[in-house]
């Protein structure tokens, strides 16, 4: 009986719960009761374990996995399912059903009162969950991997949230890549990006284009880190208007990689240009506007980045025709691209530059509508418009956690 729990938490271990959740598809395909699963995360949980040490952290664990267990239902199986991570399997629950228990179950933990976590954001340790129920066709991977994105919704949406999955379906590659877009969203520096990348990566090895690309993205950390983490926030922007704009799959992916590798060609720009307090002479201006063109001749023989290349290319072209390298006009510039120019400028506005301060989300937006028909694609501007209240103050608290990185001498 031991071989099916984990050690730590006494819980069922992952295989186990893999091994149930296989046996209630078999059991709906044949007309049985529906089932729905639900994927909790701890909240902040590094910064607990950073406070207190790993013991106190496990010991943690332990109090959160008997407190979920004494409230679930014998009918339900609950496991441990990665490191801070909980799955609960309801059987013959709808999602209204699977909702009010993730509800029950997230006040429980809330205000259960954990011993030291006053110092944890909010001052008490709460979880993000995820849902899905199944649909009949689905996987036991992609229940998983649906209940993972709803979860990485609920953090999203400010943490301690309870976020329903719609189930919809997905192609093999795409679903991949939106799962790198989530880990995007997820993660406010690209350093914690690229970590999380690297494990998804052990769990899922990458196609051979998903590690290149990773690459490509650690040398741009490596020497433009502000770019880098600028790229995070551009990809955060671009995907929500692009999921807003019923964009597919496919296009997302490209959407993702091309955002996040916008600005590779300042790799090939001089850092005394880049990193120029004051103003750029005319000639240094031309030399940093080549940096499309170069990041374009990076990446162009990779086939399969063929709408990402573009976003690269082009993200500097301007809605009137006055933008660069190549002055096209309106719907002549890429659709990606007029999506990347948007989230390009609003999170630079987002960002502290050498010769202002930071933009209020509300400033950004007032400032994105005004060049409106000049400088973007109106019909983007009015969709960034919508978002921007959910978008920005994510986009803010990156920049925040940013700078506690980065206080000087700590
Ligand atoms: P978020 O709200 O985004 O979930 O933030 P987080 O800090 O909880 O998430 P992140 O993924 O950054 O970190 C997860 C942490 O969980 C990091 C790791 O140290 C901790 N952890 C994972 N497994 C264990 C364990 O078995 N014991 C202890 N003590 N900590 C663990
Ligand atoms: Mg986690
Ligand atoms: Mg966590």
């Amino acid at each position: 009986m031991l071989a099916n729990r984990d050690a730590k938490t006494r819980l069922y271990n992952t295989a186990y719960m893999m091994d149930q959740i296989e046996t209630e598809i078999s059991q709906a395909a044949d007309g049985g009761a529906p089932f729905s699963l639900l994927m909790f995360d701890i909240d902040y949980f590094k910064k607990y374990n950073d406070k207190y040490g790993h013991i106190q952290g496990d010991a943690l664990l332990s109090r959160l996995a008997e407190l979920l267990a004494r409230l679930t239902g014998n009918r339900d199986t609950l496991g441990r399912f990665g490191g801070e991570e909980f799955l609960l399997l309801m059987r013959g629950a709808g999602p209204d059903e699977a909702r009010e228990a993730a509800f029950r179950l997230q006040r429980a933990v809330s205000t259960h009162g954990f011993p030291g976590e006053d110092s944890q954001p909010g001052g008490r340790i709460t979880v993000s969950v995820g849902i899905v129920t199944y649909k009949s066709g689905m996987t036991a991977e992609q229940l998983i991997h649906h209940a993972d994105n709803a979860m990485y919704a609920a953090k999203e949406a400010g943490r301690n949230q309870v976020c329903i999955s719609d189930g919809h379906s997905f192609t093999k590659d795409g679903d991949k890549i939106i799962r790198i877009a989530d880990i995007a969203f997820a993660n406010q520096s690209i350093g914690q990006f690229l970590t999380e990348l690297e494990n998804a990566s052990r769990r899922q090895i990458p196609s051979a284009h998903v590690a290149t690309l990773m690459s490509f993205l650690k040398v741009l950390e490596t020497h433009e880190s502000d770019t880098a983490q600028h790229s995070l926030l551009v990809n955060k922007i671009a995907i929500s208007i692009g999921q807003n704009m019923g964009l597919s799959d496919q296009e997302l992916l490209q959407l993702n990689w091309g955002t996040l590798l916008h600005d590779i060609g300042k790799l090939a720009i001089a850092d005394s240009l880049l990193l120029k307090p004051g103003k750029l002479t005319p000639e240094e201006y031309e030399a940093v506007k080549l940096h499309p063109t170069f990041g374009y001749d990076l990446l162009k023989n990779n086939n399969h980045l063929d709408a990402a290349n573009k976003i690269i290319l082009y993200h500097h072209e301007r809605w009137d025709g006055e933008g660069y390298p190549y002055g096209l006009k309106g719907t002549q510039i890429p659709f990606l691209a007029r999506i990347c120019a948007v989230a390009d400028a609003a999170a630079a506005m987002a960002e502290d530059r050498p010769y202002r301060k930071a933009l209020s989300p509300a400033a950004i937006v007032a400032e994105i509508r005004r060049n409106a028909q000049t400088q973007f694609d109106p019909g983007i501007v009015a969709v960034f418009g919508i978002l921007a209240s959910c978008v920005l103050p994510a986009v803010a608290d990156a920049r925040r956690m940013r700078e506690i990185k980065t206080v000087p001498g700590a």
